[in-house]
């Protein structure tokens, strides 16, 4: 299990890259594969199987859009189906969410949703997510925000990553009691679960701590601690690459 997230400054196609990066992180073990871009709307490939199989059959790479999201997924909750696989998204597909680790009371908050009138697809805890980040959203809050707010809500392990079609060009990341780490790259910025998912393409890696958050842009990367002041971060550089 495992996510992906990159954004390319120079507006090349990233999913050949996502797929590239998720492929390294299949030492964790996996039973379904996914990617989200965003060009205009946000376009999803996903199913179960290995990364060959799936491949072959949906052609991961051809994807249009310069930043996205990719998942290696280790069922916890819902068996392994297309349906279940990340990214998960809220019911107009205006948010897509990569999320590794478990939500453990995602059960309350479905059911309250439920109530609320949201439509639910998949069997997954992380389906919550893309919910709440859009509800957060239409009551007026940015990605950034609605995601913070979203983990004030959530309890649980998680690492995830999350874009959005009404705030296009960038990726919202955070951690929590399961890995993330964050890649500088010259010719674009990552989020991964391990380097050797983007040591090829980034070798100056920033390592969040848990509740931190990070937003990766075309122009640079912040990361903010759990009450929004933006933090200094050491770089470390990895002479090594895969
Ligand atoms: N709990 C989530 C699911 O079952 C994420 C599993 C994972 O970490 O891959 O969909």
């Amino acid at each position: 299990c495992g996510i992906v997230g990159c954004i390319l400054k120079n507006k090349e196609q990233v999913a050949p890259i996502l797929l590239d990066c998720i492929s390294k992180l299949e030492y964790r073990g996996y039973d379904s594969i996914g990617i989200a871009t965003f060009d205009e709307n946000i376009n999803i490939k996903k199913d179960k199987g290995k990364i060959k199989e799936v491949d072959s059959k949906l052609d991961l790479g051809d994807m249009d859009g310069s930043y996205g999201i990719a998942h290696v997924r280790w069922a916890t909750h819902g068996d392994p189906s297309k349906i279940n696989s990340h990214p998960q998204t809220d019911e107009d597909n205006a948010i897509a969410v990569v999320h590794n680790g478990i939500i453990e009371n995602y059960s309350s908050i479905k059911e309250q949703l439920e109530n609320e009138g949201h439509v639910f697809k998949s069997d997954t805890d992380t389906e919550v997510i893309p919910h709440l980040v859009q509800k957060f959203m239409d009551e007026g809050l940015n990605l950034e925000g609605a995601v913070r707010k979203t983990t004030e809500i959530i309890h649980g392990a998680y690492a995830m990553a999350v874009i959005s079609k009404d705030e296009p060009n960038k990726i919202v990341a955070t951690r929590k009691d399961s890995p993330l780490i964050v890649g500088l790259g010259e010719d674009g910025y990552f989020v991964a679960s391990d380097s050797p998912a983007i040591l090829k393409y980034a070798n100056n890696i920033i390592y969040p701590e848990r509740g931190e958050f990070v937003i990766l842009e075309e122009n640079g990367v912040t990361i903010k601690d759990e009450n929004g002041n933006v933090i200094d971060k050491d770089v470390e550089t990895i002479d090594w690459t895969p």
